[in-house]
């Protein structure tokens, strides 16, 4: 049996903690996990030739899921403003049925969702909380360099509607597209156009708990959340009796109270502490004070709602994470919150069955490639116009000789014409 770092239900932890003899109510970092002593690395090496037992640590795409089971990847816990530890928002959803779902793609965070060398044919469905350029930002890296890595796919893009049609997913999807007008034509003479198509889903944002999302035994629901403006949702996904809930930007609020109940792993925005903001982040008084008491949730308002609501295990996230700020947040959220808690980072692992909550941290290559899938790329679509001119064309000069062995060794490999 795999030897994994459990994080054991409320009531388990009492049981075990009167067992142990530990003192009840050490809500510190063991709170995550009570482990036996000879396991608390993940297991004893029994051998000097053997294999080590697993070490809080997820592999990427070395574990199938059980069909009861959901895992969740934090790709992106951050920030608006970039940094090379942290990307923006990003959550992957994978659930027993092979489904997954990307739930936000914030600035920086697809390279750590392509770390994860998931197929792109499988990465095609994506749900944004809000349209802050820290919860979509990275869109142009899943729609281009799935197409260039072999997604035969359109995207799917789900996503609230605004109070107004220009403030809506529609109206930033069909921009996006604008926007990336000259990366689109020439992409879709190239190589092939389907996978540069992006479908949008747009939902009523003022919907309360609306299924927007019910297909092979997942549902996906919505409802408001209160941030900047008009728009930005909450969602939850439920897949075989579990449900995850992923709370987007938002003060909190009365629905997340109703809806979010019952969770089995409920994410929510803790911000940095208002003095955090302030010394690092450079912003003036005044607004590191409204961005923790107008339009995000406090450390201390995190922990309330959690209490309120009583998830199977909360995740903390969107503040940067480091030796700097964790305790201040960590502490302030101990002021009203007792219960199980993660501390997200980007790469965090929860995996979610009815039986246990388990978090580990992913380890993933900075040199990650895409990896095939099932399907193939439709061909290139020649009935399409080249957007290249003869007076560009014309311009090339002749390099048939240098490349004449390499071009000839490759076709006749690939049987090239
Ligand atoms: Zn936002
Ligand atoms: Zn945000």
């Amino acid at each position: 049996m795999k030897n994994r770092k459990r994080i054991a239900s409320a009531a388990a932890l009492i049981v075990l903690g009167v067992i142990l003899g530990l003192q009840l109510g050490d809500r510190g970092t063991n709170s995550m996990a009570i482990v036996e002593r000879a396991d608390a690395a993940g297991g004893k090496v029994e051998s000097p030739t053997g294999t080590a037992p697993d070490r809080y640590v997820y592999y990427p795409g070395t574990e199938p899921l059980r069909p009861d089971e959901i895992r969740v990847i934090c790709c992106g816990s951050g920030m608006p403003a970039a940094r090379h530890g942290q990307a923006a928002s990003c959550w992957l959803m994978e659930t027993g049925n092979g489904d997954k779902f990307i739930f936000d793609l914030g600035t920086g965070s697809m390279a750590n969702l392509a770390a994860l060398m998931i197929p792109y044919q499988y990465l095609d469905k994506l749900f944004l909380s809000h349209l802050h350029t820290d919860h979509m930002g990275d869109i142009d890296a899943l729609w281009a360099g799935g197409w260039t890595a072999g997604r035969p796919n359109a995207l799917q893009v789900w996503g609230p509607s605004g109070e107004t049609p220009e403030m809506g997913t529609k109206y930033a999807m069909e921009h996006f597209l604008k926007f990336c007008n000259w990366d689109y034509q020439t992409r879709a003479y190239k190589i092939t156009p389907i996978p540069g198509q992006i479908e949008v889903h747009e939902f009523d944002y003022k919907g309360e708990n609306i299924e927007i999302y019910n297909e092979n035994g997942v549902s996906i629901r919505s409802w408001p959340a209160i941030h900047a403006g008009d728009g930005p949702v909450s969602f939850a996904l439920e897949y075989a009796g579990l449900k995850i809930v992923f709370g987007g930007d938002t003060f909190p609020n009365r629905w997340f109270l109703e809806y979010a109940r019952d969770a089995d792993l409920c994410i929510h925005e803790a911000m940095n502490t208002a003095e955090q903001l302030r010394t690092y982040y450079n912003q003036p008084p005044a607004l590191a004070l409204a961005m923790n008491t107008d339009f995000h949730t406090s450390a201390q308002a995190f922990g309330k709602v959690m209490s309120e609501i009583n998830p199977r295990h909360a995740v903390a996230y969107h503040f940067f994470n480091e030796e700097g700020t964790r305790y201040g947040i960590y502490e302030a959220i101990r002021e009203t919150y007792d219960g199980p808690l993660s501390m997200a980072t980007d790469l965090m692992v929860w995996n979610v069955t009815k039986d246990w909550i388990e978090e580990r941290m992913a380890v993933a290559t900075h040199e990650a490639w895409s990896v095939p899938g099932t399907a193939t790329q439709p061909p290139p679509d020649r009935t399409r116009p080249d957007v290249m001119t003869d007076a560009i064309r014309s311009g090339r000069i002749n390099v048939d000789d240098a490349n004449a062995n390499m071009v000839r060794e490759f076709k006749q490999k690939y049987g090239l014409e």
